[in-house]
């Protein structure tokens, strides 16, 4: 299998030069070349959602040299569970995604990237910097799955004061070669010192460096594994497919929901919850399609004004009029969350996390419309991860799972950072002395 361009400018590439490139040489997003084709009958009975993993990505990494890799990857990156459970909700499922270290779904990607980029940086002689600007959950996801990887080095950088006091804990709670640094600005003012020192050549010469965003194949592909394995198990059951609902911010989940789909198995309607970033629901309900700058919200993680996988969204469906007509978005604003939190808490003793909350929302509107089709809602992070917003909301403590408590037990550190490229590239030429 090979991976092409969404410009449709650059040489077809091979799965591992995908993976080291993350982004493609004309800028634009990898893609199959061809979509390949699974049927439910092409996976045996009572797989592990490693195993699923495994047999699904089979395909994308068919010649690659990481190959003969595969199972070993996903036992690595799969080495915790995605539940899939009845809510008390009538005909409502949850497709539980946040029992990793990090206890967001970004686990996944970030653990299956790392496994891949360990083997394919085994023989190199100088270390790896994989930066990475965070809004939060991915940041900590990174950091723990580089984590003492021989090789590689990770710095994180993340808007100061701006995220929650959980995820800020987590993200300087590594230490050894992970870095965080604290950025006085915004969001994308670290975007744009990842990006300047990704793209200054003597720099790279000097320090080698990737990035581990969410347009990283290495991240979008295990995605595909849960959404297959849920729909799978459905399928015996119950012979219909899967419909599922995703809190939508870069669109990565959600284009890995509809890759599965593409490959002809079992998933049926995708649809997106986004906050009152209201990109994707403009976009849906006719206007074309314009990104704009993120407006913050108590769902932070999805605070996305331009969606970086809409162009692979785009070119699944052959353009994005042929997008629209094939999808679905809508926008929940943080009153909306904070009542459905407040409120299942009290109703059904669900407690939500932001992000899930606005795909619990968009469910009840569905009901409230008339719709009685069963649908599955992902949920994408623990409430524990969100307390300072979630606890006052349900007034009581939140349970901390034990990975989670046991990064919080642990001292944390960031280094304060202007943000100023020249700043920035000083400290990645001479490390924390800077
Ligand atoms: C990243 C994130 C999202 C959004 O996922 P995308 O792939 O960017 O659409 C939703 N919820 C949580 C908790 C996240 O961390």
């Amino acid at each position: 299998m090979r991976f092409v361009s969404t410009r449709g400018n650059a040489p077809a590439a091979t799965l591992s030069d995908a993976i080291n490139a993350g982004l493609a040489p004309d800028g634009g997003l990898y893609v199959p070349e061809n979509m390949p084709h699974l049927s439910p009958d092409d996976f045996p009975q009572g797989l592990s959602l490693a195993q699923t993993a495994a047999y699904l990505l089979a395909p994308f990494f068919a010649g690659d040299a990481l190959a003969p890799e595969l199972k070993a990857i996903c036992a690595e990156a799969f080495a915790f569970d995605a539940p899939h459970r009845a809510l008390a909700m009538p005909g409502a499922h949850v497709l539980e995604l946040f029992h990793g270290p990090t206890a967001a779904f970004k686990d996944f990607g970030a653990r299956f990237l790392a496994a891949c980029m360990r083997r394919l940086r085994a023989d190199a002689t100088r270390p790896l910097t994989i930066l990475v600007a965070t809004s939060g959950d991915t940041g900590a996801a990174v950091g723990a799955a580089f984590h003492r990887v021989p090789g590689m080095r990770v710095a994180i950088l993340y808007p100061d004061h701006r995220v929650s006091p959980r995820q800020a804990h987590q993200l300087g709670s590594f230490g050894d070669n992970v870095d965080a640094l604290r950025v006085a600005g915004s969001f994308d003012d670290c975007q744009r010192m990842v990006k300047a020192a990704l793209g200054d050549r003597q720099l790279q010469a000097d320090v080698p460096m990737s990035s581990a965003n969410s347009i990283s194949l290495g991240r979008l592909l295990p995605q595909m594994a849960y959404y297959a394995h849920a729909a799978l198990n459905h399928w015996r059951r119950t012979h219909d497919a899967l419909n599922v609902m995703v809190p939508t911010g870069n669109l990565g989940n959600a284009v890995a929901c509809l890759w599965v789909r593409a490959m002809g198995l079992p998933v049926g309607e995708v649809m997106f919850a986004c906050n009152a970033n209201d990109t994707l629901p403009q976009f849906y309900a006719g206007a074309p399609y314009r990104g704009r700058d993120a407006i913050a919200t108590i769902a932070n993680a999805m605070d996305v004004g331009a969606p970086s996988n809409f162009e692979r969204l785009a070119h699944l469906f052959g353009g994005e009029d042929a997008a629209r007509a094939n999808g679905h978005a809508q926008s929940v604003d943080d009153a909306e969350i904070r009542d459905v939190v407040r409120r299942h808490a009290l109703s059904d003793g669900e407690i939500y996390c932001p992000h899930t909350a606005t795909a619990i929302r968009v469910l009840e509107r569905q009901r409230l419309a008339g719709d009685h089709r069963a649908w599955t809602v992902v949920a994408t992070a623990h409430p524990a991860k969100f307390d300072t917003i979630v606890e006052p909301l349900v007034g009581r403590p939140i349970r901390v799972p034990d990975a989670l408590g046991a990064m919080l037990d642990r001292p944390a550190y960031a280094a304060p950072m202007a943000a100023d490229h020249g700043v920035f590239h000083h400290w990645l030429r001479h490390g924390r002395a800077a």
